[in-house]
Order: C-alpha cells, then sequence, then structure tokens
C-alpha cells in the first residue's frame, strides 16, 4: 500500500487547511448539507484516510459502510480505470454493455431463495427502495406500504416517508407520499423484558392487521439490522415469522440491504442470518461497489418482470464504470476471504466492546453482526438515552484520529462500519481511542 496504515496527527483536528477549505465551501455549498467532521479529505487507502493537512484517520465509518472492500482497493481501481477509458455511458435502456449484465448475474446468483431471481440497477439506495416498492405495487395492484419504527431508507419524497425520524430527514420537507404505514419494530434492548421475535412480531402484524389489513398492502419493508436506526437486530422468530405472514397474505417482502448487505455482517446478505427469512425483493446499494454509485433491486423473476418495458430504469442506473466497480467487489467476495474477515472483525471487537460494557455503566448494548456493530449509550442505571456521551466520545474520537459515527433515533449510539480491510491493530487502536472517550464521561 502506498499509504502507510497508521493513525498519524500533525496538526489539531480540523487543521489549518481544512479549516480555510471549510470557510470556502460555507461560501459555496448550500448549508443543509452537512458535515460531520470538516477535515478535507486527500486521499485514502485500505482504512485510512489521509487530510489535506497530513493527518491520518481510522476510518471506522467507511462513507457510511460504503468502502466496505477498502478505499482504493487495487481490483476496483484497476476495474474503473479500464472501463473509463473504454466506455462511460450509452445509456443501459438504449443500448446495453456488458458490465450490467455481470453485476445482475452475479447479484441473482447470491440472493437467498430458491426461485428464479433477475435484477434491476440504479444510482442510489433511495432511488432502490423507489423502484422496489413501484414494482411491489405493480405486482400485487395493491398500494400500501408498511414499514418498521426506527426504520431509514433514504432521502426522496417516498422514502422521507418511510422514515423513522422527523429530524434531521424531513422537517419542514412535506407533504409526504401517503399509503405509508409505521409499525413497532423488535427492538429487544427497550422491548418488554423476555418478548420473543415470534411476540414481536406477532405485535407488528396485529399492528398492520388492525391499521391497514393484509389484503390491502402491497409491501413491507424492513431493514434486517437497522442501519441508521441504531444497528438495532431484531429478537430471534422476528424476521422469519413476519416473512411467513406477508407470503401468506400475498405481500411482496422487500429487505433493504443497502447497509447490511454485501458481506458487511459476514454473509453475502443480513437476511441470511435468520433461517425462514425470504424476502421476495432486496435493495442493495451502499458497499457493493468499492465507493462507486450505483444500486440494486434484485428479487423474484415474476415481480421484477411485472412492469411494462420502459416503467423502469433512468439515465444513470448501472453506470458502467459504476458497474465494472461492483464486478470487481462482488468477484472478490466470490473469490473468498472477504466474509470471513467481517466475522473475523466481529471476534476482535465484540469481546472488547463487551468488557467496556462491563466497566462502563453509561454502556446500554453492544449489538450488531461482523463488521456492523454499535454501542448504545445510556444514563446509568436506566434505558434511558443518552445522546451527550455519544457526543462526547464521538468528539474525542475525531480529535484523535478516529473517525467514528453515531445513529440510533436518540442519537445515543456510536456505530462501527470499518472497512474488511482494516488490521487488528488499527482496530485495537481505534477502541483504545474509543475507550478513552468512555473512561473521560
Ligand atoms: C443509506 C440507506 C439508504 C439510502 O441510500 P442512499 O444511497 O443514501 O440513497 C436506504 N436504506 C438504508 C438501509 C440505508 O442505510
Amino acid at each position: 500500500m502506498t499509504i502507510e496504515q497508521n493513525r498519524k496527527l500533525v496538526t489539531s483536528i480540523p487543521g489549518p487547511k481544512s479549516q480555510a477549505l471549510h470557510q470556502n465551501r460555507l461560501q459555496h455549498v448550500g448549508h443543509g448539507v452537512g458535515a460531520t467532521l470538516p477535515v478535507y479529505i486527500d486521499s485514502a487507502q485500505g482504512a485510512i484516510l489521509v487530510d489535506v493537512d497530513g493527518n491520518q484517520f481510522i476510518d471506522m465509518g467507511s462513507g457510511i459502510g460504503v468502502t466496505t472492500i477498502g478505499h482504493t482497493n487495487e481490483a476496483v481501481v484497476k476495474a474503473v480505470s479500464e472501463q473509463v477509458a473504454k466506455l462511460t455511458h450509452t445509456l443501459f435502456t438504449v443500448t446495453p454493455y456488458i458490465p450490467y449484465v455481470e453485476v445482475c448475474e452475479i447479484l441473482n446468483a447470491h440472493m437467498p431463495g430458491d426461485f428464479v431471481k433477475r435484477s434491476a440497477l440504479f444510482n442510489s439506495g433511495a432511488e432502490a427502495v423507489e423502484n422496489a416498492i413501484k414494482l411491489a405495487r405493480k405486482f400485487t395492484k395493491r398500494n400500501e406500504i408498511a414499514v418498521f419504527d426506527h426504520a431509514y431508507h433514504g432521502r426522496t419524497n417516498l422514502t422521507m416517508a418511510m422514515n423513522f425520524k422527523n429530524m434531521p430527514y424531513a422537517d419542514g420537507f412535506g407533504p409526504f407520499a401517503g399509503s405509508v404505514t409505521h409499525v413497532p419494530m423488535s427492538y429487544p434492548f427497550h422491548d418488554p423484558e423476555g418478548m420473543t421475535g415470534f411476540e414481536a412480531a406477532q405485535r407488528a402484524i396485529n399492528y398492520m392487521e388492525k391499521r391497514i389489513g393484509g389484503k390491502n398492502l402491497a409491501a413491507v419493508v424492513i431493514e434486517p439490522i437497522q442501519g441508521e436506526g441504531g444497528f438495532i437486530v431484531p429478537a430471534p422468530g422476528f424476521l422469519k415469522t413476519l416473512s411467513e405472514w406477508t407470503h401468506a397474505n400475498g405481500i411482496v417482502l422487500v429487505a433493504d440491504e443497502v447497509q447490511a448487505g454485501i458481506a458487511r455482517t459476514g454473509k453475502w446478505f443480513a437476511t441470511e442470518h435468520e433461517a425462514g427469512f425470504e424476502p421476495d425483493l432486496m435493495t442493495i446499494a451502499k458497499g457493493i461497489a468499492g465507493g462507486m454509485p450505483i444500486s440494486a433491486v434484485t428479487g423474484r423473476a415474476e415481480i421484477m418482470d411485472s412492469s411494462h418495458a420502459g416503467g423502469i430504469g433512468g439515465t444513470f442506473g448501472g453506470n458502467p464504470v459504476a458497474s465494472a466497480a461492483a464486478v470487481a467487489v462482488l468477484r472478490q467476495i466470490e473469490a473468498g476471504g472477504v466474509l470471513e474477515k467481517a466475522v473475523h472483525i466481529e471476534n476482535v471487537m465484540k469481546p472488547r466492546l463487551l468488557a467496556m460494557q462491563a466497566k462502563y455503566p453509561v454502556i446500554g448494548e453492544i449489538r450488531g453482526r461482523g463488521a456492523m456493530l454499535a454501542i448504545e449509550f445510556i444514563l446509568p442505571g436506566t434505558r434511558t438515552p443518552n445522546s451527550a456521551a455519544v457526543d462526547s466520545v464521538v468528539k474525542h474520537c475525531h480529535a484523535n484520529g478516529v473517525l467514528v459515527l453515531n445513529a440510533g433515533t436518540y442519537g445515543n449510539v456510536i456505530r462501527f462500519l470499518p472497512s474488511l480491510a482494516i488490521s487488528d491493530e488499527l482496530i485495537n487502536e481505534a477502541l483504545d481511542v474509543v475507550e478513552q472517550g468512555i473512561a473521560a464521561l
């Protein structure tokens, strides 16, 4: 690697060059576009970000789980470079090209479920979710959509209506799309003590039957592990029970795998962690192409084919360069070692995080799977969200060269989404910094 895989601070954070660039940005970029940590990144490799002042950060966020394969992954760089010199655009629906089809073929081969699959490609996670719902409505000839408390599905008009949180995603941006109902999620840390996944699913199903009526639902959309919601892993049996009910009622079950999919949790898809959970469609984006913008809907051929030709598409969807990058990522997962690396990261991180939980009463729960792990902070002795603790720990990490992200409906979760290229040493160093931040509370 040309960028040494280590943390290095040569200025205070943000450094003087970043500060100047940020002043300039504020003149030119709309202020509605946020900035978690305004250090201007010049280059990156593996798990290290290098800013314009020469500081090196351990990246525990991967641009929200996007550079799963590692920053500037060699095979991705090569595929993109070759493709960009050859063909950048035709518009697939006008004159097709090979990489688009290749991405679909690979995704179809790896989506769980014993049925014929097809895929279609788009630009963003939200666009994939929108298209999954278009297809579900077309297929079922029904309108209603159910989503879950704490869910996040994007920033377009329809997906704003599907998100749980008003701030920052929806406030003042209405009116919103109708026919979307939120139903109770399985959230083991906050559900009644001892509530099983089956019981939590029955609660949700009962709610849907009473509020909407099973026969009116086109789709139920669920993140098998919620991302922005705070890496909420539903209780065992929840997803399977839900799945049985949607199938019995002719409802399209959509697994939003945008954050949890593509090797992140140690499987191709987070869906695979629960036997009997059988989504009909999956939405895929973030980690699929090493940072290039591309997304997919993959699923049952009869649903994917339910649209008239020309009903599904878009100018840039499945762009040749982004598709070539996706093929380079997906082929590496197929070649082996990548899923295992995500499991290895869990095995390195979880014991340390659990040890912190035993030591610091401000930690309520450690949860997640693979390289998708989180800490939920509480007021000691309660289950009351403690976002002040998160703010303080995140600030400490950023000032010390470790990029971590928060999450959660109440902003009381720190989430870890390291790249799978990260070394054990870097993980441990990042966790040392996190622990210092917690100890200092
Ligand atoms: C990020 C995310 C989206 C939206 O993806 P964009 O590419 O930002 O539009 C949708 N669903 C989930 C679960 C996500 O994490």
